[in-house]
């Protein structure tokens, strides 16, 4: 269940959450992430490329900030199981669909946490030839990052906490909620 009122602390099945980041520092956000990509050098009709399923709402609103034609794809990746992570990459909508080869792709991520999901699949992506791979991602854990990846840019740098809304889930909850909530329990942000 999911609370209705979104200024208190909610909870999604075993765990409880605390707001984080509002659904306004959000969108303010989100705007400022597409105006940068505007200014960007890409080539003709650059290819987003969402990474399922945490990132498609941050995927809708951030493709509605682009001023360029750009197409998108869905890929569905998997390494978290519960609030933790399995260490390991299932890669579940293998087929993308689309032609990856000379082209400006810029992957749309919800979270880089270890790094191990973005390491894959920029590994994955560099086989099909691409003119360019970018990393986009709403949040980063930069105390938690093991993997080498560059990560072009980050809507907002966490601490380790988990957190859900905004399309992150827990065990499948939480995905409608308009802000982001961390794990309960652990200090607030300054
Ligand atoms: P990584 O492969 O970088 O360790 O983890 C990336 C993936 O783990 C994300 O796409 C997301 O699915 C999941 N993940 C990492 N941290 C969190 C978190 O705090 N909350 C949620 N809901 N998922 C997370």
């Amino acid at each position: 269940m999911v609370a209705a009122i979104e200024d208190q602390r909610i909870q999604l099945a075993d765990l409880s959450f605390d707001p984080y980041i509002s659904e306004e520092e959000i969108s303010q956000r989100v705007a400022e992430m597409g105006q940068e990509i505007n200014g960007w050098d890409l080539g003709p009709k650059p290819l987003l490329i969402s990474v399922l399923n945490g990132s498609f709402i941050f995927a809708a609103d951030l493709m509605r900030q682009l001023d360029f034609t750009a197409e998108i794809a869905f890929i569905q990746l998997n390494s978290y199981d519960g609030t933790r992570s399995k260490g390991e990459i299932v890669m579940e909508g293998a087929q993308l669909g689309v032609p990856v080869r000379n082209r400006d792709i810029i992957i749309i991520e919800d979270i880089v946490d270890s790094g191990l999901t973005m390491f894959y699949l920029v590994q994955e992506l560099k086989k099909r030839l691409p003119a360019s791979i970018r990393i986009v991602t709403l949040l980063h854990k930069p105390e938690m990052q093991e993997f080498p990846v560059t990560v072009d840019q980050i809507g907002f740098s966490i601490p380790s906490d988990f957190v859900v809304g905004y399309g992150l889930d827990y065990r499948g909850l939480g995905r409608n909620l308009k802000g982001l909530y961390k794990l309960a329990g652990q200090d607030l942000p300054a």
